[in-house]
């Protein structure tokens, strides 16, 4: 269908704002066409995001485990190998069935597809690149922008996607690097670092800011980068790179401390671009129709996800807050529902973060700092997996649940999770936290036996009580 009859929702993107966006729109009776430019649903997050970089976290995890922990468990091999193209291709066919999957629901819902690149030309239409080589032009009442965001580059550092990479190259190396450089200590280069690290490439990650994953509770943050020292990674925090040369084999990286000072070179067969992710609004022609964003190209919306343009309205990374896809997600939802003309509601404050590495590290809520940088008296429960009977049965029982409770109220303020499954574990925390729970609250409730989510109701225990086996 060409989608030239006006439709109530036109969203721009297919990821997952978008696509979520368009589902929830055609559920709620809103006619609906989605257009996307990559000739594949489910954007950044499951082509080259989310998806496929779990799927190389799972498989390389499993290499490590079979050459690490299984002789431990009695569990032995004459040999261990990697296959890399194997291991490739089971990440493009989870990444190829979800996409396809995605299309069965826009089927399955009467969402309209609209293949292309769009721009607007007036604020209720778009105007299509089809790949074919045409064009057509797309009309709704409403439009959503959810173009998503891109890499950042480095000045001075020219993406190749062969030596110099960014994470879509990264998730793609035809060959396991022997040495590997990673730019920017975020949740994406720790992620990617840890693969490499795991099929046996040395890593480095080079960091400006003093901090890895400098979102994270600190306390936790330092235990994390201790465990992926020990996992071989190396960190040279406080350092920019100022220099690089890619007229060798390799790649040669000049290095200064942050503060300025003596310069050094590290090499290495691929360096790993991942300095953070920009907005991606280019080619839309925002400027042409008054859309606004704001210095870092934003686009700035008030709390309906409304624009300033009135017909136009915009959600997921190309709007402020966590760049995550279920906060996209959340944003979709929400941004139809107003559209439609009922209530909707985001919570940037109860969005959980989790570092996909072994162990994963999970949080929801305030960090330590923040708390105490806010004035409130609280009070800190933890507890350590060492103490956690089913982590020490698995073997597995590096990491900690800590949680942050009002002093007065014992009111739930934050809660960190480092462990095998922090990204499971941790929704518990966000249920506590978005019905306003008290730490007593998750510490009275009847948690299994063994399992890790235990270790949640010692650390609530522990914040106004003490904890039964530490
Ligand atoms: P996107 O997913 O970027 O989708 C936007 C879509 O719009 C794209 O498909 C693009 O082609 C299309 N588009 C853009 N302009 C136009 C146009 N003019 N016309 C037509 N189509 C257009 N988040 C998590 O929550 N968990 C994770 O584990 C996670 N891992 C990640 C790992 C990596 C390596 C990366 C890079 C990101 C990861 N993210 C993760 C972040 C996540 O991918 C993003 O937050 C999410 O994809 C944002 O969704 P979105 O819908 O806003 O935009």
């Amino acid at each position: 269908a060409s989608g030239s009859e006006e439709n109530d929702v036109v969203v721009i993107g297919g990821g997952p704002g978008g696509y979520v966006a368009a589902i929830k729109a055609a559920q709620l009776g809103l006619k609906t066409t989605c257009i996307e430019k990559r000739g594949a649903l489910g954007g950044t997050c499951l082509n080259v995001g989310c998806i496929p970089s779990k799927a190389l976290l799972h498989s390389s995890h499993m290499y490590h485990e079979a050459m690490h922990a299984f002789p431990s468990h009695g569990v032995k091999f004459s040999k261990v190998e990697v296959d890399l193209p194997a291991m490739m291709a089971q990440k493009d066919k989870a990444v190829s069935n979800l996409t396809r999957g995605i299309e069965g629901l826009f089927k399955k819902n009467k969402v309209n597809y609209v293949k292309g690149f769009g721009k607007f030309v007036s604020p209720t239409e778009v105007i299509v690149d089809t790949p074919e080589g045409g064009n057509t032009v797309v009309k709704g009442k409403n439009i959503i922008i959810a173009t998503g965001s891109d890499v950042k580059s480095l000045p001075g550092i020219t993406i190749d996607e062969k030596k110099i990479v960014s994470s879509t190259g990264a998730l793609a190396l035809s060959e396991i690097p022997k040495k590997l450089i990673v730019i920017g200590a975020g949740y994406i280069g720790l992620e990617m670092g840890s693969v490499w690290a795991r099929l046996g490439s040395e890593v480095t990650v080079v960091e400006f800011a003093p901090d890895i994953v400098p979102s994270m509770d600190s306390e936790v943050r330092k235990q994390f980068q201790r465990s992926l020292e020990k996992q071989k990674m190396k960190f040279m925090l406080k350092t920019k790179v100022v220099g690089v040369d890619t007229s060798g084999g390799g790649v040669k990286l000049t290095l200064e401390p942050a503060a300025g000072g003596e310069q050094s070179t590290l090499e290495a067969d691929v360096v790993l671009v991942s300095a953070g992710r920009i907005p991606y609004t280019a080619g839309l022609g925002l400027d042409a129709i008054g859309v606004q964003t704001d210095k870092v190209g934003r686009i700035t919306v008030n709390e309906r996800f409304a624009t300033s343009v009135p017909s136009i309205f915009a959600i997921g990374d190309v709007i402020p807050g966590p760049m995550l896809a279920h906060k996209a997600e959340e944003d979709g939802v929400a941004c139809v529902e107003f559209i439609a003309g009922k209530e909707g509601h985001v919570d940037y404050d109860m969005v959980p973060g989790v570092v996909y590495t072994h162990p994963e590290v999970a949080s929801v809520g305030k960090t330590e700092d923040q708390v105490k940088a806010a004035g409130v008296a609280y009070r800190v429960g933890k507890f350590p997996f060492m103490a956690n009977s089913r982590a020490k049965a698995i073997d597995d029982a590096e990491g900690v649940v800590k949680i942050l409770a009002d002093k007065e109220t014992d009111k739930i303020l934050g809660v960190h999770i480092m462990a095998p499954n922090a990204g499971e574990l941790i929704h518990e925390a966000v249920l506590a936290l978005q019905y306003g729970a008290s730490s007593e609250d998750i510490a009275r409730t009847c948690h299994a036996h063994p399992t890790m989510s235990e270790a949640v109701k010692e650390a609530a225990m522990a914040t106004y009580d003490k904890p039964i086996h530490i």
